[in-house]
């Protein structure tokens, strides 16, 4: 796939395909089409050590999500709820919407 084009987007509903969260599902909160990478919400959680800071002056452990690899998620269809494999039609002006291969509504809207 190109880079900059993914198929999963910001808002949509994914299931994680592989890790610690294999089979969970969340929403994409943010999309990272450059690094082909998505942030799902709850997901891949991971501890960073905080620097010291003034409230904080000891430190401390924090959690945080890490990007998920786009490949690694697949989009949860709104329509039929079932997590499937994307196509893409050219609505004009250079815009494509994105629709299930399940039940072949829309995805976008
Ligand atoms: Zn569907």
């Amino acid at each position: 796939m190109a880079s900059g084009k993914l198929h999963v987007r910001k808002g949509d509903r994914v299931l994680i395909l592989s890790g610690k969260d294999k089979g969970k599902k969340g929403k994409v909160v943010s999309a990272l089409p450059d690094k082909n990478k998505v942030l799902v919400e709850g997901m891949n959680i991971i501890k960073k050590h905080a620097k010291p800071t003034q409230k904080v002056p000891q430190g401390g452990i924090r959690e945080m999500e890490a990007p998920l690899h786009a490949s690694n998620v697949m989009v949860v269809c709104p329509s039929c709820q079932h997590p499937t494999r994307i196509f893409y039609r050219s609505i004009g002006g250079g815009k494509k919407m994105r629709g299930c291969k399940k039940c072949g509504e829309y995805i976008d809207k």
